[in-house]
C-alpha cells in the first residue's frame, strides 16, 4: 500500500516519561508505516525546556498558530521535587498554561465511549463534551478577611478618577469578602470557540450561568453568548441542524443527568473545573478522555487529558512490564490528522483517522485492553495486555480496517 501523503505539517510537541515512550511506539507502529508523516517537531521534554529557558514551548505554541493544527504529548509541570530530580535552572511554568495563553483558547474535554466500560449514569449513551472557560472569576480573585464591624464596598475608579461604588455589606462583626472579574474580550473568545467547536462536531451547544441571581455578572456571559450567536452563528447552526440552548446552571445539571449525551456543555471557569472531573470519572477513566484546545480563529491543539503516568515510567525504567493505556494519546493523533486532512482536503488522511479510532474501539470491545480498563470493564474473559501489546493489538485491527477501505 502506498503511504498517505500530507501537504502541511502538523506541529508535533513531544513530552515526558511514560507518555513519551508511548508516543514513540504509537508513531512507529500505527502512523509511520501508513502515512508519509510530515511534522514540525518540538521537544517539550523537561530537559529541553530547561536547556532553552522554555523558549521551545513558546516556539511550539507560535508554530501551532502558524500551521493551525498541533498534537501534544503529556509533559511534566515542574514542582520542587522535579526541580531537584532534573537539576532544573528554575521551576518552569506549566507548558499547557503557556500554550493556552499564547493561543488564547478554550479547552474541550470529551470521553471516548466504548461498549464494556459503562458510564456510571445509566441514561448516558453518547459522550458529553465539556468546554471550560479558562480565564477569571474565582481563579483571579481578591479576598479580604474582615476583622470586625465596618462597611465593605466595591469601588471602580476610572482613568479620569470618577468612581462607581456599591455597598457589599455593612458588617456587625467578623466575616469575609471576595472580588471577581472577567473581561468582555475573554468571554467573547470563549463564546466563539464554543460555537466553532459545536459546528465542527455537529452537536448542540448548552450553556448555563446563574443570571437570575447574578443579574450583572452572570448576565453579561449570557448577553455576550446571545450576541455572538445571533450575529455570527444562528444561520450556520440552522444549516448544520444543531441548536444553541441557554438555561440556568442548576437546571442544566438536572438535564445532563437525564440526557443521553451527545452535546457540548459550555461552562464558566469554576463550573467547568468541578463538572469535568465529575464527568471523566462517571465516564470511566482519565485515560479514555481526549482534550483539545480550540482558539477563536479555529486553530487546534490535541492532547490526552491525563499526565505523564510517572509511576508506570519508574517501573518501565526498572525493566518491569507496564500496562499503560495509550488510547487518549492515539486519539490525540487521530484528531490532529483528521483536522489536518479536513483543512487540506486530503480525504485519505480523514479516512485513516476514522480507521485508527475504529481499530482502537474494536480492540477494547473485542476484549483486549490495558490493566486500568480490565479492572473496571463489565466484560468477562478479557485479556490484559502490556503497553506495547495493546498498541500491536490495535495495529492488527487497523490493517483490517485499512484493507476494507
Ligand atoms: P497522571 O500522569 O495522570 O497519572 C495518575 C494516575 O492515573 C497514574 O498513576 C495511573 O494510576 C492513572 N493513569 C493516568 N493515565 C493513565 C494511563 N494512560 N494508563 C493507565 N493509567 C493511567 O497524573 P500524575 O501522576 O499526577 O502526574 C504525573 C505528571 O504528569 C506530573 O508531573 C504532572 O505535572 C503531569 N501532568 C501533565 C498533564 C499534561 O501534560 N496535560 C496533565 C496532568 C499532569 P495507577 O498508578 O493506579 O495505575
Ligand atoms: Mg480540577
Amino acid at each position: 500500500m502506498e503511504k498517505i501523503r500530507m501537504t502541511t505539517p502538523l506541529v508535533e510537541m513531544d513530552g515526558d516519561e511514560m507518555t513519551r515512550i508511548l508516543w514513540q511506539i504509537v508513531k512507529d507502529e500505527l502512523l509511520l508505516p501508513y502515512i508519509d508523516l510530515k511534522t514540525e517537531y518540538y521537544d517539550l521534554g523537561l530537559m529541553k525546556r530547561d536547556e532553552t529557558d522554555d523558549q521551545i514551548t513558546i516556539d511550539a505554541a507560535n508554530a501551532a498558530l502558524r500551521l493551525g493544527v498541533a498534537v501534544k504529548c503529556a509533559t511534566i509541570t515542574p514542582n520542587a521535587d522535579r526541580v531537584k530530580e532534573y537539576g532544573l535552572k528554575k521551576m518552569w511554568k506549566s507548558p499547557n498554561g503557556t500554550i493556552r495563553a499564547i493561543m488564547d483558547g478554550t479547552v474541550f474535554r470529551c470521553p471516548i465511549v466504548v461498549d464494556g466500560i459503562e458510564p456510571a449514569v445509566r441514561s448516558w449513551k453518547k459522550p458529553i463534551t465539556i468546554a471550560r472557560h479558562a480565564y477569571g472569576d474565582v481563579y483571579r480573585n481578591a479576598e479580604i478577611v474582615i476583622p470586625g464591624k465596618g462597611v465593605a464596598e466595591l469601588v471602580f475608579t476610572a482613568e479620569d478618577q470618577t468612581q462607581i461604588r456599591e455597598v457589599i455589606h455593612e458588617f456587625d462583626g467578623p466575616g469575609i469578602i471576595q472580588g471577581w472579574h472577567n473581561l468582555d474580550g475573554s468571554i467573547s473568545s470563549f463564546a466563539h470557540s464554543c460555537f466553532e467547536y459545536a459546528l465542527d462536531v455537529k452537536q448542540d451547544l448548552w450553556f448555563a450561568t446563574k443570571d437570575t441571581i447574578s443579574k450583572k455578572y452572570d448576565a453579561r456571559f449570557r448577553e455576550i453568548f446571545d450576541k455572538v450567536y445571533h450575529e455570527e452563528y444562528e444561520e450556520k447552526f440552522k444549516e448544520a441542524g444543531i441548536v444553541y440552548f441557554y438555561t440556568l446552571i442548576d437546571d442544566v445539571v438536572a438535564r445532563v443527568m437525564k440526557s443521553e449525551g451527545g452535546f457540548v456543555w459550555a461552562c464558566k471557569n469554576y463550573d467547568g473545573d468541578v463538572m469535568s472531573d465529575m464527568l471523566s470519572s462517571a465516564f470511566g477513566s482519565l485515560a479514555m478522555m481526549t482534550s483539545v484546545l480550540v482558539n477563536p480563529d479555529g486553530k487546534y491543539e490535541y492532547e490526552a487529558a491525563h499526565g505523564t503516568v510517572q509511576k508506570h515510567y519508574y517501573k518501565h525504567l526498572k525493566g518491569e512490564p507496564t500496562s499503560t493505556n495509550s488510547v487518549a494519546t492515539i486519539f490525540a493523533w487521530s484528531g490532529a490528522l483528521r483536522k489536518r486532512g479536513q483543512m487540506d482536503g486530503i480525504e485519505d488522511l480523514v479516512s485513516f483517522a476514522d480507521a485508527l479510532e475504529k481499530a482502537v474501539i474494536r480492540t477494547i470491545e473485542e476484549g483486549e485492553m490495558t490493566g486500568d480498563l480490565a479492572l473496571i470493564t463489565s466484560k468477562t474473559n478479557v485479556t490484559k495486555l502490556d503497553s506495547t501489546g495493546f498498541i500491536l493489538a490495535v495495529k492488527r485491527r487497523l490493517e483490517e480496517e485499512l484493507n476494507a477501505i
